[in-house]
């Protein structure tokens, strides 16, 4: 986890994890949801800031999760690795890499 005090999550992105993960997650925020009363805490609003720390809109597809927009959430979807296929946080090439330069030096 970064240094962040919250945890934000596009729920249009959110939907197009696979069900295994969905399932976890809600089992996850239930369990959240049971071990504290957040009653008396703020409600908070989430807003788009660029880069330059401007405010901004959302993209108009990012908020529609009843109607996703399958070529703009694809547009942002990591590509597998060329070499396993897996993922970034699942691939272990670079480590890989890393360990076969340490070992020739
Ligand atoms: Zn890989």
């Amino acid at each position: 986890m970064s240094r962040a005090s919250f945890c934000v999550m596009p729920r249009t992105l959110m939907h197009e994890m696979p069900d295994e993960w969905q399932s976890k997650m809600a089992e996850l925020l239930a369990e959240y949801d049971a071990t504290f009363d957040r009653s008396a805490l703020h409600d908070c609003k989430v807003m788009a800031v660029r880069k330059n720390g401007k405010f901004t809109s959302w993209p108009d597809w990012l908020l529609q999760y009843r109607r996703p927009d399958v070529a703009a959430i694809n547009s942002i979807r990591a590509k597998p690795c060329d070499e396993c296929g897996k993922l970034e946080h699942e691939c272990p090439c670079i480590d890989e890499m890393i360990s076969a330069v340490s070992a020739q030096r």
